[in-house]
C-alpha cells in the first residue's frame, strides 16, 4: 500500500499530516497485494442513509471509474438523520429559526471515528463543527431518574465526595458492593466460554445472582444508546471488552489485574491500556496507513479535549454536503422515490435489481455489484422510538432544584436516563429519557431557551400494534417534563416524529445470526452482494461511517470478487483473538507524534 508521507502539503496550504503506519500488524489484505486491480463497471447502493451515502462515497473514491447507483425508497436522502429549522412564531423573538434534531443529535469523538474525521476533511466541513467540550457542563453533569429524583452522576477528575454521598442515599448504588466479590466468583463452565447470554443475566451472574445494579444503572445506559431491553440484548456483542475478560480469566476484575501486569512496559511508560480484539487493532492500523488528514480536524476533534460535536445547521448537514458531494461526481446516479423491490443473481453473475422506478428502462437494472445498506430483520429486529422536541423561550424553564443546586446561572447539562426500575407510576409513559439539547449541543441557535428532546418507547412498546399519535406524544412529553423537571408552563414549539424500527437489537445470539446469514448471502449471490449498516457495524452514526469505509477499503485490489465470506463483515469472521494494547486517549497521540511507538502487547489468557 502506498504511503502518502505528507504528500498532501503540496497541494493545500494549511499544514497536513498523513497518518501513517506506525503500529505492527498484520495485514489481511496481503493476499490482494499481487492481484491486478480489477474494477467493477456498476455498482448499486440500497439505501440513501448515512450508511448508503458514505460508502457510495469511499467506493467512488477508490473506484472513480466505477458507475455508481444510489437506490433510496423516500423523497429525502439521510435515513434518520434529519435535522431542521423551524420558526418560532414569537413576535419577540422576530421569527428567529430553532434547530431541532428528530433522529442522532451528536457524534462521539475516538480513535475508531477516525473514518468520519476524513468525511469531514474531505467535505471541507471543519469550520461547521460544533463541539462539546470535556470540561463543558454537558459532558460533566448526565442524571438518571432514580426512584423519583435525577442523581447527578460523578464525571471523570477528583471524587467530589458530596456527590458520592448523594448518589449513595439516592439507592441507585445498591448492589455495587457485592463487586469486591466479583474475582472470587467463578467464571463460565469450560463447556460454555463462548456462549452468549443476555446483558442483564452477565452483570448479575458476575454480581452473584444480583440483579440491582442491571437494573438500575446498566439498562439506563443501554436505553439511552439501544433504546432496549437489557435481559434481551447480547452481552457478547453489546460488552464484548468485559465479555472477553471474563472468558478468559473467570473474572473481569481479575482479568484487567492480570492485564496490567502484562502490559507493564506500557503502563511503566504512563500508556493507559484497554483490551482490544485483533479487528480492532487491524482496523485502526489500516485506518492510520490509509488515511490523509488535516491537522486541524484531528487537533479539533481530538478524544481529550472533545467529548461531542455537532454541526452548525446540525448532523444533516454532514447529509446535505455528501449529497451535494455526490451529485457533483459524474460517475454517481442518485435515485429518491425508487424503492428496491427485489434482486437476484443472473446467469452471468450480475445482480438484476427490481425497483419501484417510474422509467420502464429504470426499473429493472443489472450491476455487476451491490451494497445494501437496507435492514435485515432476521439478524436484528428493531425498536420504535418516538421523539419529541419541546421549546420554551424561557431559559430557565427546568426548576434548578432538581438538578441538585439552586445556582440559575448554572448549565443543566446533557439530560437524564431512566432505567427499567424506575416505578410505573414515575414513568407510566414509559419514557427512556431527555436530552437538554441546550447544552448537549451549544452555539446552534441565536436565543437560548430551553430546548429539551423527550426519548420514547423502544423496547418497552414492543409488540405494539398501534403507537401514540402526535397529539398523544406531545401531551406524553409535556407530562414527563412536568413530572421530573417542574416544567408546567405550554412550550413555544413541539415537534413529534414517530421512528417505527428504527434502532437494531442486537439480542443474544446476534454475532452467530449474522455469521450465519453472512454466509447464506454470500453463498447466494457469490460474493457480488455485501451488507453494511446499522443491522451490522454498531448503532450509531460514527459505527455506519466506519462500516462503509472498510467496505470500500476491502472491496479494493481485486477483493470485490472475492466469493468468501468477507461480504462486509469481515468482522464477524475475525479470529477471536483479544490482547490488552493501548487505550484510545493514548493511540491518538501517536498521530501528532513524530517517533513510531513499539508496543509489547499481552494477548488474553496467556
Ligand atoms: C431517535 C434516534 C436517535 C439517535 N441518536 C444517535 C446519536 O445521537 N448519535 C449516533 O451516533 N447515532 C444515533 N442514532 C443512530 C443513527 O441515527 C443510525 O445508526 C444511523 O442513522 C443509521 O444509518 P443507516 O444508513 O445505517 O440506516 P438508515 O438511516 O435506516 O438508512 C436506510 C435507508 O434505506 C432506505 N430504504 C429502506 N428500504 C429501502 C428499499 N427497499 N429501497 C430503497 N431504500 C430503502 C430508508 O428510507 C433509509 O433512508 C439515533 C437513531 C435514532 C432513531
Amino acid at each position: 500500500m502506498v504511503l502518502k508521507r505528507h504528500a498532501s502539503s503540496l497541494e493545500s496550504p494549511f499544514k497536513r499530516t498523513s497518518v501513517r503506519p506506525r503500529l505492527p500488524s498484520r495485514c489481511p489484505l496481503c493476499s490482494y497485494s499481487t492481484r491486478m486491480p480489477r474494477e467493477p463497471k456498476t455498482i448499486a447502493i440500497f439505501g440513501g442513509g448515512i450508511s448508503g451515502l458514505s460508502s457510495a462515497y469511499f467506493i467512488a473514491k477508490r473506484f472513480p471509474n466505477t458507475k455508481i447507483t444510489i437506490y433510496e425508497a423516500k423523497e429525502r436522502l439521510g435515513g434518520w438523520m434529519q435535522s431542521q429549522r423551524v420558526v418560532l412564531n414569537k413576535d419577540s423573538l422576530n421569527g428567529q429559526r430553532i434547530l431541532l434534531e428528530y433522529g442522532p443529535r451528536t457524534l462521539r469523538t475516538g480513535i475508531l471515528t477516525l473514518p468520519t474525521l476524513q468525511l469531514i476533511d474531505d467535505l471541507g466541513l471543519l469550520d461547521d463543527v460544533r463541539t462539546t467540550s470535556r470540561e463543558a457542563a454537558a459532558s460533566q453533569s448526565r442524571y438518571i431518574l432514580y426512584p423519583r429524583n435525577l442523581v447527578r452522576l460523578p464525571s471523570p477528575g477528583p471524587p467530589d465526595f458530596l456527590l458520592l454521598w448523594h448518589l449513595w442515599v439516592s439507592g441507585l448504588l445498591k448492589g455495587i458492593p457485592t463487586l469486591l466479590m466479583e474475582p472470587f466468583r467463578k467464571g463460565r463452565p469450560e463447556d460454555q466460554r463462548d456462549k452468549d447470554e443476555s446483558i442483564a443475566d452477565f452483570v448479575a451472574r458476575r454480581l452473584g445472582r444480583d440483579y440491582r445494579v442491571a437494573d438500575n444503572l446498566v439498562s439506563a445506559v443501554i436505553h439511552g444508546i439501544y433504546a432496549g431491553d437489557i435481559y434481551k440484548l447480547s452481552a457478547k456483542a453489546i460488552l464484548p471488552q468485559i465479555w472477553h475478560l471474563e472468558r478468559y480469566y473467570g473474572s473481569v476484575l481479575e482479568g484487567l489485574a492480570r492485564l496490567r501486569v502484562g502490559v507493564k512496559e506500557l503502563t511503566d511508560r504512563g500508556i493507559f491500556c484497554t483490551a482490544l480484539s485483533r479487528y480492532d487493532w487491524d482496523t485502526i492500523n489500516h485506518m492510520m496507513r490509509d488515511m490523509d488528514l488535516d491537522l486541524r480536524v484531528l487537533e479539533r476533534l481530538s478524544v481529550r479535549e472533545t467529548a461531542t460535536y455537532t454541526f452548525k445547521e446540525g448532523l444533516q448537514q454532514l447529509v446535505t454536503r455528501l449529497e451535494d458531494e455526490l451529485r457533483r461526481k459524474e460517475n454517481v446516479e442518485i435515485l429518491t422515490q425508487t424503492r428496491v423491490s427485489d434482486y437476484h443473481l443472473n446467469a452471468n453473475n450480475q445482480l438484476e435489481v427490481t425497483s419501484s422506478s417510474k422509467t420502464s428502462n429504470g426499473r429493472n437494472r443489472t450491476f455487476d455489484f451491490a451494497v445494501s445498506t437496507l435492514p435485515n430483520p432476521s439478524v436484528a429486529p428493531a425498536v420504535t422510538v418516538m421523539t419529541v422536541n419541546l421549546y420554551y423561550t424561557n431559559p430557565q424553564a427546568i426548576e434548578k432544584w432538581r438538578l441538585g443546586y439552586t445556582d440559575r446561572e448554572k448549565s443543566d447539562g446533557f439530560g437524564y436516563l431512566i432505567p427499567r426500575s424506575v416505578d410505573l407510576k414515575e414513568n407510566p409513559e414509559r419514557a427512556l429519557g431527555v436530552v437538554f439539547d441546550h447544552d448537549a449541543t451549544q452555539n446552534l441557535d441565536q436565543v437560548r431557551g430551553t430546548k429539551l428532546t423527550v426519548m420514547l418507547g423502544g423496547h418497552w412498546w414492543d409488540g405494539w400494534r398501534e403507537f401514540p399519535d402526535e397529539k398523544e406524544g406531545e401531551t406524553m412529553a409535556k407530562s414527563i417534563v412536568k413530572r421530573h423537571l417542574g416544567i408546567t408552563e405550554e412550550p413555544d414549539l413541539c415537534h413529534v416524529s414517530l421512528h417505527e424500527n428504527c434502532i437494531p437489537q442486537y439480542t443474544v445470539g446476534y454475532e452467530d445470526r449474522v455469521r450465519s446469514e453472512g454466509s447464506r448471502l454470500a453463498d447466494l449471490y457469490k460474493g457480488r452482494l455485501w451488507v453494511t449498516g446499522n443491522h451490522y457495524n454498531g448503532v450509531g452514526v460514527n459505527d455506519c461511517i466506519r462500516g462503509a469505509y472498510l467496505l470500500a477499503q476491502d472491496m479494493e485490489n481485486g477483493g470485490w470478487l472475492d466469493d468468501n465470506h468477507r461480504i462486509g463483515l469481515r468482522k464477524f469472521y475475525d479470529s477471536g483473538e483479544w490482547f490488552m494494547g493501548p487505550n484510545q486517549f493514548a493511540l491518538e497521540r501517536t498521530l501528532f507524534g513524530s517517533e513510531l511507538p513499539k508496543y509489547e502487547l499481552a494477548s488474553l489468557g496467556q
